[in-house]
């Protein structure tokens, strides 16, 4: 077991930390509040390789793996854009980028790829139902058979970077839920162009990730062609939890980034600022310890992380590690990041210390991409062997 980081590995986090501080907070305050798409940042990154650390090098990739990319989300999101750089490398790299790469027809691959590698296209992925929620396997949007192709209808929400997306990964039933044996089977995926008759869209209102919008989705007789399936039909459900796995490991880079910026912004201010005294508060134990709890479990989530993104890129499951990672890294980061606002005072609350919008974006991810909650009965049912309370 190694712990200790290549050169390589060194050298990409560095190229990394340097485009971070090439942006800075202040372009990340100024695109949340004007809830605009970071496309100069993404621009940047894809101009240095970064989106396609993990994608073959056939294709444009550097043909790395998933720890490296990790490390990249981390620093990015440590240099200025919190945690929803994570969603960036979601919709772009994983979305795109992993299903194309695993699932893909050699025609996608060879077209899309470079495209999704060079910042040309972004990319979005549609799982996610007004009526089903977490209980994915209870979607309804449906693809009929038709001719060589299909016909879509149904609704998704929540879809994430939809409006800037030119391609988007759809999941929908392809066999009725009553006449398959098992609930995982009659599953599929597609890759969709995003403006095409029938498939409307609308940004939904939230409190944070402002400068990726979520949106409902609406298809209404969206015709699909033959070479848009994705992996195999019916069969797309064990392949979109491969996808979706790789998501939790760039979640909680991200989460692991944002807490040391946090952390940094809080406690360097804790430094300076005198209230009783001439003892700066940082002396004060109760500021200390939250700060130092939230340290060491934000470390253990980022080791966990690491272990599932050198499974993942050796071919090996991961899905436990990469849920344990998340579940501790969207907690720690949430907590830590709160009491970051607290340590600093009416300050922690003002726009200029960045603090609230590492706040509201944290707070995302103890709820999605998946819940801790059903990370709880993930861990309950296939690590511990115990009983499905659901
Ligand atoms: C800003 C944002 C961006 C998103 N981006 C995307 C995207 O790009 N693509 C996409 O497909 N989806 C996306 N999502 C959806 C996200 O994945 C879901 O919100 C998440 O999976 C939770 O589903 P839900 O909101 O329907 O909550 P629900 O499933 O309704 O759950 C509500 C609460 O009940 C709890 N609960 C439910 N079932 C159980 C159970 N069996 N045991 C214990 N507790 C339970 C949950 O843990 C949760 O706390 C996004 C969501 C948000 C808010």
């Amino acid at each position: 077991m190694d712990f200790l980081l290549t050169d390589e590995q060194k050298m990409i986090a560095e190229t990394a930390r340097k485009i971070g501080d090439h942006f800075g907070l202040d372009y990340w305050r100024t695109h949340d509040s004007e809830k605009a798409f970071p496309g100069e940042f993404w621009a940047a990154v894809c101009k240095a390789g970064l989106c396609g650390v993990a994608l073959p090098e056939e294709f444009g990739g550097a043909g790395l793996g998933m720890l490296e990319m990790a490390l990249i989300v981390e620093t990015l999101s440590a240099s200025g854009g919190g945690s929803t750089v994570g969603q960036l490398f979601m919709i772009n790299p994983i979305f795109g980028g992993v299903s194309i790469a695993k699932f893909g027809t050699p025609r996608m691959k060879r077209e899309l790829l470079p495209k999704i590698i060079s910042g040309e296209i972004n990319c979005c992925m549609a799982l996610t139902e007004p009526d089903a929620g977490s209980n994915s396997l209870e979607i309804k949007t449906f693809a009929t058979g038709r001719g060589n192709g299909w016909r879509l209808n149904g609704r998704k929400i929540w879809i994430t970077g939809a409006d800037v997306a030119k391609k988007m990964l759809v999941i929908a039933r392809t066999t009725k839920v009553e006449e398959v044996k098992r609930r995982t089977d009659g599953l599929s995926m597609f890759l969709v162009d995003v403006e095409r008759l029938g498939l409307t869209y609308a940004p939904i209102e939230k409190l944070g990730t402002n400068t990726l919008s979520s949106c409902n989705i609406f298809f209404e007789d969206v015709e699909v062609d033959a070479d848009e399936l994705v992996g195999s039909l019916d069969g797309g459900w064990y392949q979109l939890l491969d996808v979706l796995n790789t998501e939790r490991i760039v979640t909680t880079s991200g989460l692991v980034g944002a807490a040391d910026l946090a952390f940094r912004i809080a406690i360097g201010y804790a430094k300076e600022r005198r209230v009783f005294g001439n003892r700066p508060i940082s002396a004060y134990q109760s500021l200390q310890f939250p700060f130092a709890q939230a340290y060491a479990e934000i470390e253990c989530a980022k080791l966990m992380n690491y272990k599932a993104a050198s499974l993942f890129d050796c071919g090996r499951a991961y899905a436990t590690e990469a849920n344990i990672g998340k579940l501790i890294a969207a907690q720690a980061a949430s907590s830590g990041i709160e009491h970051a606002m607290q340590t600093m005072g009416g300050m922690g609350y003002a726009k200029e210390t960045h603090l609230e919008r590492l706040w509201r974006d944290a707070r995302l991810f103890r709820f999605a991409p998946v819940s801790e909650q059903m990370i709880l009965n993930f861990i309950a049912t296939q690590n511990l062997g115990l009983p499905r309370s659901y």
